[in-house]
């Protein structure tokens, strides 16, 4: 599955956050499995749409999609020299798809702050610059080799990198991640074997205490400015409250949530937006053994949405019979959906939307 690494200084409150995603207790119900290595945590995608086709269903069981979230701690100024365990932590960072920048917008005079203040746009800067460092050095090495490589040969494969690399370094050199370097689709295939951790993805996570939290403070203005520019998303939350948030029940939650409120956690907005920066969408199954979504990337087609609940299924392919979410919704059961003419028959080419409800056909 496609993950999400989150990244910041120390002591901003990464782990906080990361413990309280992998540990909300209605997670927990449905995924006794959750925490696959200590830093590594599968998280539930919540989802509406789900608990409503559950409730036209009825199912015997429901399974929401998850994703996960990675944890890597001890990113420190100098990282991309080898400080501290720079460049272990630099590689964990470079196999994550995408990358929760967590910047520390709260005072607190307990915990210390290790750049000396809280300065959320100098924490950004000193994040961004190891990150920006770690990938011109990659650039940088790859640069020499293709310099002998593009000599001898007429290899486009090598001329696209090479043409790539040599953008990207311009843009790195220029301090400018590398997701905003302008390439040609064969340039981006091409230098994706970089693993450039600055051509990931990347969302802020302001971590404000419970009075920023739903007016913001000047810290979130001054991050929410500085990702306007770069044109990144901004989830503000508190960490701790959400860590106190996760210990509760479902039915506790609800009220806690309604106290102060609140609309649902903040992680929730936080998984939702770490799926739309990943490019994810949602299908969903329907039977009465069982209701359950499915992630697949934007873009995918019927045989390939298939095949993520098993590679039979997309080899065997025929056709999906599908209906939308909203008209389920709007009819109430899929016999009603149906007499409407609203179930459709999709063959291999059909590109599945984000709420499509799919039964797949297929030969074994
Ligand atoms: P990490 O080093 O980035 O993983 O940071 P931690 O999650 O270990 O948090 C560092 C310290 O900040 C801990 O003492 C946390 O309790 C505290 N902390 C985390 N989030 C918040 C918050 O929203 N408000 C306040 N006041 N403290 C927090």
């Amino acid at each position: 599955p496609l993950n999400c690494g989150i990244v910041g200084l120390p002591n901003v409150g990464k782990s906080t956050i990361f413990n309280a995603l992998t540990s909300a207790k209605a997670q927990a119900a449905n995924y006794p499995f959750c925490t696959i290595d200590p830093n590594t945590g599968t998280v539930t995608v919540p989802d509406v749409r789900l608990d409503k086709i559950t409730e036209f269903v009825k199912p015997n069981r429901t399974v929401p999609t998850t994703m996960e979230f990675i944890d890597i701690a001890g990113l420190v100024e100098g990282a991309s020299k080898g400080e501290g365990l720079g460049n272990q932590f630099l590689g964990h960072i470079r196999s994550t798809d995408a990358i929760c920048h967590v910047v520390r917008c709260f005072d607190d005079p307990e915990v210390v702050h290790v750049a000396g203040g809280v300065n959320p746009l100098h924490d950004i800067d000193i994040i961004n610059t190891e990150l920006l460092l770690a990938d011109l050095d990659t650039v940088d090495k790859r640069s020499q080799r293709l310099e002998k490589l593009v000599r001898n040969t007429q290899d486009a494969k090598i001329k696209a990198e090479a043409s790539a690399v040599a953008k990207l370094k311009e843009t790195l050199e220029a301090g400018k991640p590398a997701r905003t370097a302008d390439l040609t689709d064969d340039e981006r295939l091409a230098a994706r074997d970089l693993f450039l951790i600055t051509a990931k993805p990347q969302l802020y996570v302001a971590n404000v205490d419970e009075s920023g939290l739903t007016t913001g403070n000047d810290y979130t203005a001054a991050v929410e400015k500085r990702a306007a520019e770069e044109n990144s998303q901004v989830v503000r939350i508190c960490g701790a409250l959400e860590s106190e948030i996760a210990q509760l029940e479902p039915a506790e939650r609800d009220e806690f949530l309604k106290d102060m409120g609140l609309e649902e956690p903040g992680l929730n907005r936080l998984i939702h937006s770490a799926y739309r920066l990943l490019d994810l969408i949602t299908y969903f199954t329907a039977g009465v053994q069982e209701v359950r979504a499915w992630t697949i990337r934007r873009g995918t087609k019927a045989p390939g949405a298939a095949g993520v609940i098993h590679s039979d299924f997309e080899r065997g392919f025929i056709k999906a019979d599908c209906y939308s979410y909203d008209d389920l919704l709007k009819y109430g059961s899929e016999q009603a959906v149906k007499e409407k003419g609203l179930l459709r028959s999709e063959g291999k080419e059909y590109i599945v939307k984000d709420g499509d409800i799919l039964f797949f056909k297929f030969n074994v």
